[in-house]
């Protein structure tokens, strides 16, 4: 994996390559010297300082999608919710989703800013219990365009990590952007002492979407981030009113269910489209109180039963390992 600094010079070919302080992008860059020696070839000492930050945080999971517009960030925002009902658990949503990051509309947070404290950036709260931070937050329209360059991305997702006054949670939850990044490489090694507990990938029925999450499904395989399940979202359609079923995209090749068998993987649920979660969504309201009865919400209900599951069986398996 490259590692990038945050000041490097564009063409940077990362401190861990062969080239490093040797190419011409190199020339005028403060840490050329450095490069050359070969010493920033040690680990980034901000994993080391996240593992400390984030000792207090008991569960870190990642939402992953192959592709934007699945529902990913639908899906961690409503997890986040339904985690935080229980008043007695700590819970924050954490978005990475540095190109366009939606999780402040979906939590009704649009237009709030974060708050520099002595201990750190402070995240927003939705609820007593629930705490948000996104780049969002620190644009000045939502329609900004966030083109950022990998190294500035990299150093922001090292910040939210590492500055961000978190407190002790029970569950932080990290949207991350659809496809296999520079930012989920970034993620997966700054979170590589910390732990990640698991991953939950998002998808839609058809084959389109299913292509690309084989491939993010590989890319957990081959940096060893635990697959806690698989979601197939849009899944078929509930008319609200005669409530009958029919599929808006067709699982063409067997959708999610068949490529879980393949794989080997659990299927969490299978949500059906609802227009009634983008209203709420773009309202930024959960839908879990504005239709608490769908077919949806109770789908979303017995799949955040399983990341609850997942992470209480990983916490006891931990413990009678030491
Ligand atoms: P992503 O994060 O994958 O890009 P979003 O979570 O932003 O996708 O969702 C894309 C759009 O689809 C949003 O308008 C959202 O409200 C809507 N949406 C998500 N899941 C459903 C669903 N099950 N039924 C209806 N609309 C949905």
């Amino acid at each position: 994996m490259e590692d990038v600094p945050d000041n490097a010079p564009e063409h940077c070919p990362g401190t861990k390559s062969e080239q490093a302080g040797k190419v011409s992008a190199c020339q005028g860059c403060p840490n050329q010297k450095l490069c050359a020696s070969g010493a920033a070839k040690a680990p980034d000492p901000a994993i080391a300082e996240i593992a400390v930050k984030l000792s207090t945080v008991k569960h870190k999971i990642l939402v992953l999608s192959g592709k934007g517009g699945v529902g990913k960030s639908t899906f961690s925002a409503h997890l986040a919710h339904a985690l935080a009902s229980d008043t007695t658990k700590e819970v924050a949503l954490l978005d990475v989703d540095i190109c366009g990051p939606s999780i402040p509309r979906i939590m009704g947070l649009e237009g709030e800013q974060v708050h520099q404290s002595g201990s750190g950036w402070s995240p927003v709260y939705v609820e007593d219990n629930l705490a948000v931070m996104s780049i969002g937050f620190l644009l000045s329209s939502p329609d900004d365009a966030v083109i950022w360059r990998g190294p500035k991305k990299n150093g922001m997702i090292k910040q939210f990590l590492r500055d961000v006054d978190w407190g002790d949670l029970d569950y932080l939850i990290v949207d991350t952007p659809p496809g296999t990044s520079d930012e989920h490489l970034s993620i997966v090694q700054y979170l590589s002492s910390a732990g990640i507990d698991g991953a939950v990938i998002i998808t839609t029925p058809q084959e389109v979407s299913l292509q690309d999450v084989r491939k993010e499904i590989r890319f957990c395989q081959k940096v060893k981030v635990p697959i806690i399940g698989v979601v197939e979202n849009m899944s078929g359609f509930v008319c609200p009113k005669c409530k009958n079923t029919s599929e808006i995209f067709p699982p063409t090749s067997g959708g999610a269910e068949r490529m879980c068998v393949d794989l080997d993987l659990p299927l969490l649920g299978q949500i059906p489209l609802d227009p009634r979660i983008g209203r709420s969504c773009d309202e930024g309201r959960s839908f879990f109180n504005e239709v608490p009865d769908s077919p949806a919400t109770k789908v979303y209900h017995s799949i955040v039963q399983s990341v609850r599951d997942y992470c209480l069986n990983r916490a006891t398996e931990e413990q009678s390992a030491t």
